[in-house]
């Protein structure tokens, strides 16, 4: 089973609750997939200090200038993206600006601009005591995240098709954009958090548009839902739309401390409030798989 933890809103305690999950679970033996290569962080709640592997990926395109180049400047001109720039009269490109889109080569009077694929980031694998943990790291202005997202679910699923694990828990970035797509791309199962704001409110609803898109069985969790007790907006959109509120997590004082911690708070307090509500939460999902 794939199960994808999303949220809409950034910041709502996606990661927190996924690593408690994920620690709950271990006996299910579960394949971990931080699918924010924006922001990764899973592996600094697991406390990764060593990776077992790190690959390339090679998804990106930049542009180079070669030496025939006659600084006419028209690169120069059609680069909405202001990666080209003069040193000492010669034109350059800035690498971390250039989208690869082509355009100054198109009208390059010298054929001077060849485009080159080029690293868009890293895809990391390390060995936890909860499991596999496969993580991304998208390169800075790097475009294609949503590939490294697909990258790191070929790996979990291929771990999982050769009996090394069962399952896939996928924490997801915040917002729809294509990391989100590539990590409810498949998936069984999404757990959608939200917080008691109308701000959270709105992206929950983005988020469960996408899950619908996919046709993906959804699930509500609110975290720290006691902090506003009179926002209802979030139960009546699960009524609305006939889905079910699977836990509800307190606001704890210990979560940040785990989170200084490096450890999931379901082992750094497990008495602790929140973690005996992630405990409720993990015995849900425990019946789905
Ligand atoms: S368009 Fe071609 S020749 Fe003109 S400055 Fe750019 S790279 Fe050089
Ligand atoms: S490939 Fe596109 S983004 Fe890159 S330098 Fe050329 S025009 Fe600019």
């Amino acid at each position: 089973m794939e199960i994808i933890v999303a949220s809409g809103k950034g910041g709502v305690g996606k990661s927190t609750i996924t690593a408690s999950l994920i620690s709950l679970l271990k006996d299910f033996s579960i394949t971990a997939v931080d699918a924010d290569a924006e922001a990764p962080n899973l592996h600094i709640l697991f406390d990764v200090k060593h990776w077992e592997e790190e690959r390339e990926i090679i998804s990106a395109h930049t542009a180079f200038i070669m030496d025939s180049c006659i600084n006419c400047g028209l690169c120069d001109d059609v680069c909405v993206y202001e990666a080209i720039y003069t040193e000492n009269g010669a034109h350059r490109i800035k690498e971390y600006l250039c989208e690869g889109c082509g355009a100054c080569k198109a009208v390059c009077p010298a054929n001077a601009i060849t485009i080159k694929p080029s690293r868009s980031g890293w895809i990391r694998t390390a060995l936890t005591p909860y499991g596999l943990l496969v993580s991304a790291e998208l390169d800075v202005g790097k475009p294609n995240s949503g590939k490294l997202v697909t990258e790191e679910k070929k790996i979990a699923r291929e771990w999982v098709n050769s009996k090394k694990a069962e399952h896939i828990i996928v924490d997801s970035a915040a917002g729809i954009g294509c990391q989100v797509i590539a990590s409810m791309s498949g998936a069984d199962l999404a757990l959608l958090i939200a917080e008691p704001t109308p701000s959270s409110l709105s992206d929950l609803k983005r988020a469960y548009w996408l899950a619908e898109h996919f046709r993906i069985k959804a699930y509500i969790v609110v975290n720290k839902y006691n902090l506003n007790p009179d926002f209802k907006g979030i139960e009546n959109f699960a009524a609305d739309k006939g889905l079910e509120i699977l836990g509800k997590i307190p606001y704890d004082k210990t979560v940040p401390k785990a989170i200084a911690s490096m450890k999931p708070v379901v082992e750094f307090a497990p008495d602790s409030k929140a973690a005996l509500e992630i405990k409720n939460l993990a015995d849900s999902v425990e019946q789905f798989l």
